[in-house]
């Protein structure tokens, strides 16, 4: 065994004539390795990116204890009381960013406003709709709160010296609150991941050039550059290539040189003009897989070299994925999309699926995954029912368009009756 065909031996187990999806984003999972490059940045520049160490929390949040209400604050000892009624004399106020400045007395009470530092000596605020005030006397019902009500305590938001972001974080909006919540304005991140992509086809034609009769727009090159530019990745566009072996060597050696990964559409099935399992078996460590899956039933999975033979110069994770534009879409989904997380460094989280009534029977195969696209909605009696939006083959990208939802079709799921219970995967943040 040669080192550059070590790949395509480690995935021999399984029959490539039917991986089930599950083996395949297995395996998958098993060849990939975060990129280790860290870089400082900002915080508006780190949206989206990914957290390259814990974030400990230098402060407390909130620094301080404080009022969660505006009313007032006392010592909760004061409902200690056989009376039915707690009077106190207000002694002062405190508002945000203005505290009262000294401790209260017994029997005092201090005005507060949402956020105001507790003073010393009180830890219970009575809201001011609860309470009556009668000059500087306060007044109200001792079964009114509990001893400690309507105090935020200091630390109890971010405590300091605990982490308050994990390493592997893609970062969010709230993360970024949270952040400067820490006076933190500068953090780790993993350096970005650096994808080249490009289309296959003698028959795609680029936007702007004429179309003449029997070819197609290439739109796998736009999906692909959208669903990368979501996960924030830098994707470099190489453009279509022809059909012939000599432009898809030097398409894939370039695209080999200048990125992490590579992924390319079309070519990976069996016909005449598919040059690509021909020339990466012998340029590439490639397998070419028939995934239990549909749509997405070829797909090609391994490495590929910048230099002249396999293993030599820059390597870079390969993705060979189907030509039809809806096969793209879900391959990318289901197979490349955890893989490009995992290379970015963040963590994995399962997708969330939800269960839904069918709104109309489904012809399905066992045997294999279905991933069909669905429009889903809430009934009048508050269920989730879904319908499949029209063809589902797996050119028709108006099916991927008109959808919120893939409806998965498990691996052994044979026919959907009308009423059944599926499970859906909701676009939502994912196209
Ligand atoms: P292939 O796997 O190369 O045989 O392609 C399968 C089908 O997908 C053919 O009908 C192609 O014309 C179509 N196709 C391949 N690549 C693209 C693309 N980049 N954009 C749109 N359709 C494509
Ligand atoms: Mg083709």
């Amino acid at each position: 065994m040669t080192t550059h065909n070590y790949f395509s031996s480690c995935v021999a187990q399984y029959d490539p004539q039917s991986l089930p999806v599950s083996a395949a984003q297995a395996i998958v999972r098993q060849w990939v390795c975060p990129v280790t490059a860290v870089e400082r940045v900002p915080l508006h520049d780190a949206l989206d990116r990914v957290l390259a160490a814990d974030v400990v929390s230098p402060i407390n949040v909130p620094a301080h204890d404080n009022s969660a209400m505006d009313g007032y604050a006392f010592n909760g000892t004061a409902l200690d009381t056989q009376q039915t009624t707690v009077e106190l004399h207000i002694a002062g106020k405190a508002l945000a960013g203005h505290p009262f400045g000294r401790a209260i007395a017994a029997g005092e009470c201090v005005r507060v406003m949402t956020g105001a530092l507790m003073p010393e000596g009180c830890d219970t605020v009575v809201p001011q709709e609860l309470a009556t005030r009668d000059g500087d006397i306060l007044r109200f019902a001792t079964d009114a709160l509990k001893s400690g009500a309507n105090r935020r305590l200091a630390g109890e938001d971010l405590a300091q010296g605990r982490p308050a972001l994990r390493e592997g974080r893609v970062l969010r909006a709230s993360d970024l609150g949270l952040l400067a919540s820490l006076g933190i304005g500068e953090v780790s991140v993993r350096r970005r991941l650096r994808v080249a992509f490009f289309s296959t086809g003698d028959e795609l034609r680029s936007l702007g050039e004429p179309l003449e009769p029997g070819c197609v727009y290439d739109s796998n090159r736009h999906t692909l550059f959208a669903m990368l530019r979501r996960m924030n990745i830098d994707a470099l566009d190489l453009g279509v290539v022809r059909d012939q072996p000599a432009a898809l060597e030097a398409a894939l050696r370039s695209a080999a040189a200048n990125a992490d990964v590579v992924l390319t559409s079309g070519g990976v099935s069996v016909g005449e003009a598919d040059f690509t399992q021909q020339m990466l078996r012998t340029f590439g460590d490639v397998a070419f897989w028939s995934l239990a899956m549909r749509p997405g039933r070829p797909l090609a999975f391994g490495r590929v070299w910048s230099g002249e033979r396999p293993g030599a110069g820059q390597p870079a994770l390969f993705f060979g994925l189907p030509g039809n534009p809806v096969a793209v879409m879900v391959t990318f989904y289901q197979i490349v999309r955890p893989a490009l997380l995992l290379m970015s460094g963040a963590t994995l989280h399962e997708p969330a699926v939800f269960s839904a009534t069918s709104a109309q029977p489904i012809r399905k195969r066992a045997g294999r995954t279905e991933f069909q696209r669905g429009m889903a909605v809430r009934n009048a009696g508050g269920q989730w029912q879904v319908t499949p939006t029209g063809s589902q083959s797996s050119g028709v990208l108006s099916s991927m368009s008109d959808a919120n939802c893939f409806i998965v079709l498990a691996h052994e799921q044979a026919d959907i009756d009308a009423g059944d219970t599926v499970d859906i995967m909701l676009f939502d943040g994912l196209v």
